[in-house]
């Protein structure tokens, strides 16, 4: 298989193949960019089929982080790894370890964090071997409060203001008190802005392959609950896309009626094509990487030691004035907002010495 010809390769700086046979590890840690920093990006545990699909998802995740961070003027650079394997069968802590192992030889050019299907207590375990890992340790804020090292919270935070963003520029609205919205996924992000949304007077459409979950929103947030599929046809204003990638595709949007995708999940476009389908229809899209960059803010500010709650919390504030930056541009220049996040974060990283 080429690296260099492969259609996500754009530039990487490096991509590593790694192998423990002792573990059974088997993983690729790709670094994409680290002209503004080290580049920073979770490690995600996935039964792919096969490398290819495993090295296609690791370059394009990669890249996103890259941006992710140059938007979200953060001093990092991007990048990504990809485990290969099923976290719920294959995962033991010698894997982790060894895999620490591999990011401790590159010597703090990448830092990992945990993603789908890896856990604070998996990032913990990589720390025995290594310090360049983040979103593990518990925070001590400069007010004297524990907080736990998962970024979550912060992701769905910013993902809350990125929908009041679109709310505003979208529908000319202050508010969310009665506008519907469409959850798909209920996981660590997708509740915690499920009870942000319903707090703010928003009414939920949820699903998850997760019943649990969703039983839990209807009992508690008095959320819809509709199956995996249906939720593409359900009357709404805005769709969250908090689950897995690529679920904003044509199949989707024959049905979708809400004007507004706004969501956490990485990767939502399954092709850049759709981006431009969405700007096409008048659908406000906000771009994953950049509404979703509450938990990388989060992370940054844990590994420079200089934790505190309002300082983090105006950071990701910051995510709501980016993407009205975007929204406005996209709407004066008549650029989907997909293509756009990328020249402005290349832009961005153009800017910096
Ligand atoms: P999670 O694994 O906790 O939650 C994902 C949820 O989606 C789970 O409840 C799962 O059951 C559900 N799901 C899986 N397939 C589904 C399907 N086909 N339909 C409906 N639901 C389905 O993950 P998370 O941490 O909440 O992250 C959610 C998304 O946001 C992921 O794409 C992740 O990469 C992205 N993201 C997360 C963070 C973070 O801080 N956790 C940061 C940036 C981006």
């Amino acid at each position: 298989m080429s690296l260099f010809d492969h259609v996500e390769f754009d530039q990487h700086e490096h991509v590593s193949y790694v192998c423990d046979p002792d573990s059974g590890l088997r993983a690729i840690i790709a670094i994409h960019n680290t002209h503004l920093g080290p580049a920073m990006g979770g490690t995600r545990y996935y039964p792919y089929q096969n490398d290819a699909d495993a090295l296609t998802d690791v370059l394009r995740l990669s890249r996103g982080m890259t941006y992710k961070s140059a938007l979200a003027r953060l001093p990092l650079g991007g990048g990504k790894s990809v485990i290969i394997g099923d976290p719920k069968t294959q995962k033991t802590p010698a894997q982790m370890r060894a895999f620490g192992r591999f990011l401790e030889r590159l010597g703090g050019l990448y830092i990992a964090a945990e993603d789908s299907g890896t856990s604070v207590a998996d990032m913990k375990i990589v720390r025995e071997v290594t310090a360049h890992v983040s979103g593990c340790d518990d925070k001590q804020t400069l007010e004297g409060h524990t907080k736990s090292g998962d970024p979550s919270p912060a992701t769905a935070y910013g993902c809350f203001l990125g929908i009041q963003a679109a709310v505003k520029h979208r529908l000319q609205r202050d508010d969310l008190n009665g506008l519907t919205v469409g959850i798909q996924g209920l996981g660590n992000v997708g509740y915690r802005l499920a009870e942000m949304l319903a707090e703010a007077g928003a009414h939920l459409v949820v699903t998850d392959i997760n019943t649990e979950a969703v039983q839990r929103a209807v009992k508690e947030l008095d959320a819809k609950a509709v199956g995996l599929d249906d939720i593409y046809r359900q009357p709404m204003d805005i769709f969250a896309p908090c689950a897995l990638g690529a679920t904003v595709n044509p199949h989707a949007l024959e049905h979708l009626q809400a004007s507004i995708i706004a969501g956490s999940a990485n990767n939502q476009l399954d092709t850049a094509g759709t981006g431009r389908l969405v700007h096409a229809r008048g659908v406000c899209y906000a771009p994953d990487y950049v509404i979703n960059a509450g938990g990388i803010i989060d992370v940054c500010y844990e590994k420079q030691g200089n934790y505190n709650t309002d300082t983090v919390s105006e950071h990701i504030e910051g995510i709501y004035d980016t993407l009205m930056a975007l929204f406005e541009r996209s709407a004066r220049e008549n650029i989907a907002t997909s293509d756009l996040a990328d020249t402005m974060a290349r832009e961005r990283l153009q800017s910096v010495e």
